[in-house]
């Protein structure tokens, strides 16, 4: 055991571990880096905050995407295809055409390690319809998401940590991760993490750490994701100097019951759902004629709001959309979506197989995050190196942006994200590390600046609590980063923000231990959500033309001329953000598919 002695003369024990790798969180994607790095040989540590199978991958239902082709004829260039123009052309097409050729594969490596996906009659992996999924180039629509039941990200998550557990993967299970601990070249070399349990502090150091910690909805007021996704890579990574990537792109799912939130997949309508207005007119034959309910998640979204905003909501205030399911039947629905009817029985008192259940758009996913290459390696572009590396350092899943899914993700992409490139991380950690190789040992001082940052906050006394703060980001985000935004409520926006920051120095936290101390846990996360919120904010401001998820009013067409471009992000102190841009992967893998030149969206 080692002390750090604080400026502030406060002393923390430290419990010191070296790994091979370290990979930070144990979501879908940290479960499937970790074993493909303990299948490979390497020392690895999977550090997480909750309970690995309490991840929010847990909670997903639709589907995972692959062109099995078991419904219907399927190609992977017809995915990629689909994935591409849902990204409204920010996607890298390298990495797109990666995640699509390898999503077969990644499939049966999942059935083989135990998913129960449904079937078919013929015992095939059972298929359903999910929005922006077209065979032949945009034709018509395609049965492309695998699907056990509406479980699937718990199908998933389970069977990948069992699968860990075989493979003798350790856990440090209810450890909070603080922050990276970066050398003087700018090099990755360990991570410092709190045991949340004990109270003691551990500085793992390793070749190689993986941030996998999924994304950061709770930034918002109203989101499907768990109160656990609050972007702490994001903002370890900001922390340390690594900037964010296409942070403005915020998914907003049609179909969060009303007022809850919580998320009725996109699968219901791919099993036949539809919406109506208050004149219960099926509304999305208008807005998209070929696609109707089954449009990519921005153009519901978008559709729905303006039926509200145009007096057609529906209830006394008519503040929501109907979403009907009851002509489904009670086997289908019993059958294909028994958790959503629970969700909907409990969160908005509706028998889904006899009326039609309230919904509302609802933050979903962050298609913003760490920006990576396709082998997971973590990206800091330099003024002649768009690509440049961080050593020692990869992202995977939600926290990333690796970036296949652009401005817009499709349903079912994410989990796909996360198994394709949770492997690829390890694939290429494989490449780059020998096992055993000693760890170097960390720089002098390490991990004093997080533990002094720990500390400020555990003894802060000033006069508002954290969840006053968080309660003004999260109305902050939700009417200024919305679905859909102006210039001047971006930049109001931006100056609440600003004002935010300037509450932080007022924090006071009340309970001062260190064992199970939610409250000083809560104000670390808030750092983090803080970070995210800010630089999504200040990104969003700059961006003029509308794109994906991103529909300012101000700018309502795609300007492929002038914003064809990731936005990078730099955190400074105080909460400044300096933005810079870095160039979209405009070319492929391979020459087994040509790159898709941008197009007009035709709904
Ligand atoms: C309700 C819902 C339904 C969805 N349905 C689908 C679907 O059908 N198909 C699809 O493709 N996508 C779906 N998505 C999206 C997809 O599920 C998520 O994007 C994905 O599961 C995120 O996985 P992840 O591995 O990146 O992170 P998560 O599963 O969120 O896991 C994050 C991990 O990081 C750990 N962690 C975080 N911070 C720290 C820290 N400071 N210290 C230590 N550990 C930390 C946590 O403990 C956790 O283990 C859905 C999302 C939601 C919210």
């Amino acid at each position: 055991m080692n002390a750090i002695t604080l400026p502030s003369s406060r002393a923390y024990q430290i419990v010191d571990h070296a790994y091979d790798v370290v990979v930070v969180g144990a979501g879908g994607s940290g479960l499937r880096a970790t074993l493909g790095m303990v299948a490979a040989g390497l020392k690895t540590a999977c550090v997480t905050k909750v309970f690995p199978t309490r991840s929010h991958t847990v909670a997903a239902q639709g589907g995972i995407g692959a062109s099995l082709g078991n419904m219907a004829e399927d190609n992977w260039r017809w995915h990629m295809y689909d994935t591409v123009k849902g990204s409204d052309w920010l996607g890298d097409q390298d990495a797109i055409e990666y995640m699509c050729r390898e999503a077969v594969p990644a499939i049966h490596e999942l059935e083989h390690f135990g998913v129960p996906f449904s079937r078919t009659e013929a015992g095939k992996i059972y298929q359903r319809p999910f929005g922006g999924h077209m065979s032949n180039y945009g034709e018509k629509p395609v049965p492309r998401a695998c699907a056990a039941a509406d479980r699937t990200g718990h199908a998933i998550l389970h069977t990948l940590y069992q699968q860990s557990l075989k493979h003798n993967a350790e856990f440090f299970v209810e450890y909070y991760a603080l922050d990276l601990l970066m050398d003087e070249s700018g090099a990755c070399r360990g991570v410092m993490a709190w045991n949340l349990e004990d109270g003691t502090m551990h500085r793992f150091r390793a070749h190689t750490v993986v941030l996998a910690t999924g994304g950061y909805g709770r930034a918002y007021l109203s989101c499907t994701s768990a109160h656990t996704c609050t972007g702490d890579g994001g903002g370890m990574a900001m922390r340390a100097g690594i900037p964010t990537q296409d942070m403005e792109f915020v998914q907003f799912h049609p179909t969060g019951i009303f007022p809850a939130g919580c998320l009725l997949t996109e699968g219901c309508r791919g099993e036949g759902g539809y919406l109506t207005n208050s004149e219960g007119e099926r509304f999305m034959e208008r807005y998209a004629p070929t696609a109707k309910d089954l449009a990519s998640r921005d153009v519901v979204s978008r559709s729905m709001t303006i039926e509200i905003n145009e007096g057609r909501g529906c209830g006394s205030k008519k503040d929501h959309i109907m979403m009907h399911l009851e002509h489904l039947g009670a086997d289908l629905l019993h059958e294909r979506l028994p958790g959503i009817s629970e969700t909907a029985r409990v969160f908005a008192g509706v028998d889904v197989t006899k009326e039609p259940v309230p919904v509302l758009p609802t933050v979903h996913y962050n298609m913003g995050g760490i920006p990576t290459n396709y082998h997971g390696e973590v990206i800091r572009p330099t003024a002649d190196n768009p690509d440049a590396i961080v050593p020692g350092l990869m992202a995977v899943g939600e926290a990333a942006c690796v970036s296949v899914h652009g401005a817009n993700r499709l349903g079912t992409n994410s989990l796909l994200d996360l198994v394709v490139f949770g492997r690829a991380a390890a694939h290429r950690a494989a490449d780059v590390v020998k096992p055993g190789t000693p760890v170097p040992p960390l720089p002098d001082r390490a991990g004093e600046a997080s533990l002094d940052r720990l500390d400020r906050l555990r003894h802060a006394s000033g006069g508002t609590r954290v969840s006053e703060l968080r309660d003004r980001l999260q109305r902050t985000m939700q009417s200024h980063a919305a679905v859909f935004r102006t210039t001047d409520s971006l930049n109001e926006g931006v100056a609440k923000i600003e004002q935010l920051w300037t509450g932080l120095h007022d924090v006071s936290i009340s309970d001062r231990s260190l064992i199970w101390n939610s409250d000083l846990m809560e104000g670390l996360e808030f750092d983090n959500l803080i970070a995210n919120g800010t630089v999504t904010m200040v990104s969003a401001a700059a961006r003029q033309e509308s794109r994906g998820a991103h529909a300012q009013d101000d700018f309502p067409d795609r300007d492929d001329a002038n914003w064809m471009k990731h936005s990078v992000s730099a955190l400074g102190d105080e909460g400044r953000v300096e933005l810079t841009y870095r160039p979209v992967h405009l070319y492929t893998l391979t020459d087994e598919v040509e790159v898709f030149p941008p197009k007009k969206r035709v709904y």
